[in-house]
């Protein structure tokens, strides 16, 4: 039985810093400025040095999977740092609610905690009822403010990666970038994000200003477990990395992953013969999330850059190769994902996978050959990460796949 735990009160709003792990660099700051902006005051973590992964494999079983080895292990490494005040700090965490090991990180962490830092409080990021806390809850100006956040980091890094490649001064799209973020991020705390459109219609011009040359890099695909496909501090930089090979990096956008949960709700219903609350809502939300998700991706088109996938050709791709069924980890998402990519022109794939995560071998690489047989161009190149491996061996990987392309296409 687990041993009680602190808990984050009513109280500790005021007096706690909350720590939160950096998985999405673009997203997650916006993130934060909505939980800021609802009387939270928290911390993104930077830390990424080897001491994160040491940390990792003291505090959790060497068998557990790498996402849950490195976030435990930036919160141990923060923890002793001696930048927080340990009696005024909090963790955040987050729960998926589903049948995958994400669900527990929670009580791995608690139990890291247990020796040395008993009076630290953890806290549940769940939409699924998994955990309350009394001093954390969602309002639904706070759940708008994350779904815009969603939308907009989205937008920029779909912008940011077809820009970056190809901009004549460099830097420019980063510093297009950070002016966007600080845009949002002002608005955010001054009272809101102000008018979405307004909003879009400035980050859209803004990137489409950036002097850019003839778009003909190899466009490489990153698809794989969502901790690592995001996360530079688990891919060892992968975006970073294919820039500076002179690809384009294609990233599919988190409302991909926000609504592969959404439906997956919506289907357990279908496939089980049950309707409930869960469901009828599901069913709702994921018709106002596609409606201002394909708004959103022809105005994207309408400036000239590729848009983001239609998230039911995903559906549909998931129908064709795999079943919606599959839902575990990140499920029927990364093979409909490896599809889409292929049938959208970017044949290059790279497919992320951690260690210790079985779910996701089984519907990444465990469905390559499906994929490559629907689409024979497919290149699709599986790439571990673990504590152990090197970047040295990943990167060879990657420039051996990089090499190939470009001797195919005669770059
Ligand atoms: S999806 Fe994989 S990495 Fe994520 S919790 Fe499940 S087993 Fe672990």
């Amino acid at each position: 039985m687990e041993k009680q735990h602190a808990k984050f009160t009513k109280e500790m709003r005021s007096t706690h810093k909350i720590l939160i792990p950096d998985m999405l660099p673009i997203h997650l700051k916006l993130l934060a400025a909505v939980m800021r902006k609802n009387g939270y005051n928290v911390e993104l973590l930077q830390n990424s040095s080897r001491a994160v992964i040491d940390e990792g494999l003291k505090n959790v079983h060497n068998d557990t999977c790498y996402p849950a080895l490195l976030v435990i292990g930036q919160f141990m490494d923060a923890l002793k740092s001696g930048n927080y005040d340990l009696d005024k700090t909090a963790l955040m965490i987050t729960q998926t609610g589903g049948g995958c090991r994400a669900s527990n990180y929670i009580h791995l962490l608690r139990k890291a905690l247990e020796a040395e830092y008993p009076q630290i409080p953890v806290i549940s990021f769940n939409f699924s009822n998994t955990e309350s806390s009394d001093g954390f809850k969602f309002t639904l100006s706070m759940v708008f403010g994350m779904l815009n956040a969603v939308f907009y980091g989205d937008l920029m890094m779909a912008l940011y990666n077809q820009c970056k490649p190809y901009e004549k001064n460099e830097g420019e799209s980063d510093k297009v970038l950070d002016d966007c973020q600080a845009m949002l991020a002002d608005k955010i705390v001054n009272g809101g994000f102000g008018k979405r459109n307004k909003n879009y219609k400035y980050i859209l011009n803004a990137f489409s200003k950036i002097e850019r040359t003839e778009r003909n890099k190899p466009r490489v695909g990153i698809v794989g477990e969502i901790y690592v496909k995001y996360s530079p501090l688990a891919n060892n930089n992968l975006e970073k990395f294919l820039l500076k090979e002179g690809c384009e990096p294609v990233v599919p956008g988190l409302m991909d992953y926000l609504l592969y949960c959404i439906i997956n709700n919506v289907n357990d219903g279908k496939l089980y013969g049950f309707k409930n609350k869960m469901t009828r809502l599901s069913a709702i939300l994921y018709k106002i999330l596609i409606k201002m998700y394909r708004k959103l991706v022809k105005r994207v088109e309408q400036y000239g850059f590729n848009g983001m996938h239609d998230f039911e050709e995903l559906r549909k791709e998931a129908d064709e190769l795999i079943n919606q069924g599959v839902k575990m980890g990140e499920g029927w998402l990364i093979t409909a994902e490896m599809g889409c990519l292929a049938s959208s022109g970017t044949e290059n794939i790279v497919c992320t996978q951690p260690f210790g995560c079985l779910p996701n071998h089984i519907v990444a690489k465990g469905m390559s050959r499906r994929v490559k047989e629907k689409y024979p161009d497919a290149n699709i190149v599986a790439i571990d990460y673990d504590p152990s491996a090197t970047n040295v061996n990943q990167e060879n990987r990657l420039k051996l796949m990089i090499a190939n392309i470009k001797d195919n296409a005669k770059l």
